[in-house]
């Protein structure tokens, strides 16, 4: 297969599932991607549109998905898919590196949005220190902005930690935390996830988790009580191994909820009830 191509779908699972972080609006072009982003590119070059999206999904066990705003345009865009669309639910937020952007009167729009039903989340927010698109100052004024707005809306807040660890949890602590708080793409080691479920924060696994010298990862994951555990795509990018430089989607959650399994030892249908229960609680009712 080339580079860019659409992976083939897995076997389907043994249960339903969904997939707590993705970027739909990236997936099928309706948001353009940016200089660079080839990933995007080649998912948008690949011509999906979000009802073959829900399809391919579905097909696979892939229920529902929630579907992740960046900015102030994908995150209208996300609360229109989750209004149009069964089994879509949205995130609203402005993304750390974006945080150059989050003037009180975007931070007021994505509150606005936020409170509507559909909008299940506020993020993803949160800190990027390995990406210097956004001065630290701006990125923990927004963040610190995300989660009032999560905490007035009463809801879960949705986390982008890259590099950042220690200063996210400090914020938490700082800022005092929403009721619900999920680290997405849990980026560390089992330490982090000692301090995280310690705190009650939940853990989205990505296709990162199935990656060779990532074993930091699945050692974390090993540790995470199942009622902390999601699982997720971040899609169209962090495609699971085999499949890495191609654009990522909900249907090939199967590799990744797979690879968690066999790390947790459990049998995969086990998995998929716990994390469909923890979904629910999270972002429910469905
Ligand atoms: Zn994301």
């Amino acid at each position: 297969m080339k580079k860019g191509e659409r992976p083939p779908a897995p076997a389907p699972l043994d249960g339903e599932v969904f997939d707590s972080h993705c970027h739909l609006d990236l997936m099928v072009g309706d948001r353009p991607a940016s200089d660079g982003d080839s990933i995007a590119l080649a998912a948008q070059a690949a011509g999906a549109d979000v009802a073959r999206v829900l399809d391919e999904s579905r097909a696979v066990g892939v229920t529902r998905v929630v579907t992740i705003g960046y900015d102030l345009p994908s995150s209208e865009w996300a609360a229109e898919a989750a209004a149009r669309y069964d089994g879509v639910y949205a995130g609203v937020a402005i993304h750390p590196n974006g945080s150059g952007d989050a003037t009180p009167e975007a931070l007021a729009r994505i509150a606005e949005l936020a409170a509507l039903p559909q909008v299940r989340a506020v993020g993803e927010t949160g800190l990027d220190y390995f990406r210097d698109w956004a001065a630290k100052e701006d990125q923990h004024a927004s963040f610190r902005a995300h989660i009032e707005i999560a905490k007035r809306t009463g809801k879960p807040l949705v986390i982008h930690d890259r590099d950042a660890h220690q200063d996210v949890l400090r914020v938490l602590r700082e800022a005092g935390a929403p009721d619900v708080v999920v680290f997405h793409s849990f980026s560390g080691d089992a330490e982090l996830a000692k301090e995280c479920a310690a705190a009650g924060y939940y853990m989205s696994f990505s296709g990162p988790v199935t990656y060779k010298n990532a074993g930091y990862l699945r050692e974390a994951a090993k540790i995470v009580p199942v009622e902390l555990i999601l699982v997720e795509t971040d899609a169209p990018y962090l495609p699971p191994t085999p499949h890495r430089g191609r654009p990522n989607s909900p249907y090939l959650i199967p590799l990744t909820l797979r690879c968690l399994a066999e790390v947790k030892s459990m049998p995969e249908a086990d998995l998929c009830a716990a994390i469909s229960a923890n979904g629910e609680k999270i972002f429910g009712p469905w």
